[in-house]
């Protein structure tokens, strides 16, 4: 088997962008585009990371890798193919850098070994792929361990990592300690806020490159509510009838068509909701930090306390056997449907546990896409977030989001304004009654939704990330680093 992996991605042209962005930010973007052909002229940028779907970064890399290579830009996508024991450390490696212990298990020589026995042999073959004078972006802990055998190539690294944590907890620590090394040799990072540059990257060289989504892809590309209706009903998410004119058809991020013909696998007592039940969504992957369990909590805490209001919880997450480096997905799943069929009947039966088809990652964008924007408020109740892209997913959808306090998000929402956040994400009274005063005021649900979306307008979309990526690349080349 292959250490890398290349993962096609088709081109997309910015020009369709025109119609979202204003005349500055397309201009600029424009302008950024041109610079970058110009200087990535007969050179490649590697993307290396490690997983083809599930989770923020795959779903970054599929949207900026398909413009730059509509620029005519050379940018390929290499997943390292890792095994569990990597897996396992690598998981152990996020966790620490959030500054959760995780499992707990150490991050001594024999996690070194194990790590470096994989990344040893994608190194040899990243070695003879990459060129003198071009860019490799390693992305996160999976990656770092590849830049050793890039030193003195010629090829220039950059390691990106989209994690961190504000303070420096003996976990993250631990964390750093274990990669440092790794890093010894690497010119530049990038990391999605200033707060989580570690010590030994604190340099001058570190780049702040905010996480964006792309407002034209299967994701997040405006949807007809009859096709929202259609996509909802055909895969089981959602009863009633199909309006007419509803349809399961859409547009692959290549512009050729689409159609979602599996179904969601879903774990539930009684009947899917019906069209016109307000409905509660949390799309995360089956992560510990996601805390699946503790938006079900607190979503029994609001019909306890509430039972006049109507309201069911949808938790949505990728097939746990499709997310090739998150080896927790099964236990965290397995786990939250042991404590959903604890749960008192009345409200076992408003709670429903998807698990989303990952066989076409397409597809199961535009199912994502049809739940978020046909939920009546989207949840990221996280107990650690680098920068949620569920959350600006579902802002830029218009909806009102309720979410933790915390990391990333707390650039995201601005209290109040463009969302609700909860102070103490551990406390699901909290998240019951943020759900609860949100439920109760569909015109405040509104403002907000419509708030969000022009913050994510103004400054979460992919174009503001090549922007800056350009930036970064000119730097470089003009500092001769
Ligand atoms: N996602 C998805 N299908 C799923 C669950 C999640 O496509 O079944 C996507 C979600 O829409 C978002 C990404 O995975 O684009 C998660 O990114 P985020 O930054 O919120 O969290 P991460 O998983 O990177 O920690």
């Amino acid at each position: 088997m292959a250490a890398l992996e290349e993962v096609r991605v088709g081109a997309k042209t910015l020009d369709r962008l025109q119609s979202i962005l204003s005349p500055d930010a397309f201009g600029e973007a424009l302008k950024a585009a041109a610079a970058m052909r110009e200087r990535l002229f007969q050179r490649v940028v590697w993307n290396v990371n490690s997983t083809a779907a599930g989770g923020g970064v795959a779903e970054m890399l599929q949207s900026l890798l398909g413009y730059t290579r509509g620029l005519g830009v050379d940018s390929r996508w290499l997943v390292v193919q890792g095994n569990d024991p990597f897996f396992r450390v690598t998981k152990r490696l996020h966790h620490a850098l959030h500054g959760e212990p995780g499992d707990g298990s150490p991050l001594g020589p024999d996690e070194h070994e194990i790590y470096e026995q994989t990344l040893g042999s994608a190194a040899l073959e990243l070695r003879r792929l990459a060129r003198p004078g071009d860019f490799v972006l390693l992305h996160d802990p999976q990656t770092a361990g590849l830049a050793p055998a890039l030193a003195q190539t010629g090829v220039h690294v950059i390691w990106r990592c989209h994690i961190g944590s504000e303070d420096p907890s003996p976990e993250a620590r631990r964390g750093w300690a274990f990669l440092e090394p790794y890093l010894k040799t690497v010119p530049d990072f990038v990391f999605s806020r200033e707060a989580y540059v570690p010590e030994f990257a604190d340099h001058g060289k570190s780049t702040i490159i905010t996480p964006s989504i792309d407002p034209l892809s299967a994701k997040n590309q405006d949807l007809p509510a009859d096709d929202i209706a259609a996509i909802l009903v055909h895969t089981g998410l959602v009863e009633g009838p199909v309006p007419d004119g509803g349809s399961c058809s859409f547009l692959r991020d290549d512009g050729t068509p689409g159609r979602v013909s599996r179904q969601v696998d879903v774990v539930r007592s009684g009947r899917a909701p019906a069209a016109d039940t307000p409905l509660v969504v949390q799309v995360s992957r089956w992560d510990p930090l996601k805390d699946m369990a503790g938006v079900m909590d607190g979503f029994a805490r609001l019909v306890t306390a509430h039972p006049e209001l109507e309201g069911e919880l949808v938790l949505a997450g990728p097939d746990v056997r499709s997310v090739a480096d998150d080896p927790e997905g099964i236990m965290v799943f397995n786990d939250v449907v042991e404590r959903w069929r604890a749960l008192p009947a009345a409200v076992r039966d408003r709670v429903h546990l998807a698990s989303l088809p990952m066989d076409d990652v397409q597809e199961n964008a535009i199912i994502v896409n049809a739940l978020q924007r046909h939920a009546t408020v989207v949840v990221q109740k996280s107990l650690r977030e680098g920068f949620g892209l569920t959350v600006t997913e579902a802002m830029w959808k218009g909806r009102p989001v309720v979410a933790s306090a915390l990391g990333g998000i707390l650039d995201q929402i601005e209290d109040g304004v463009s969302g609700v956040l909860i102070a103490d994400p551990s406390d699901p009274n909290q998240l019951a009654e943020a759900l609860c005063a949100v439920l109760q005021d569909p015109e405040r649900a509104e403002a907000i939704g419509a708030c969000a979306h022009e913050r994510v307008r103004e400054r979460f979309l992919g174009v503001g990330h090549l922007v800056h990526y350009a930036q970064l690349l000119q730097q470089i080349d003009t500092e001769g680093r």
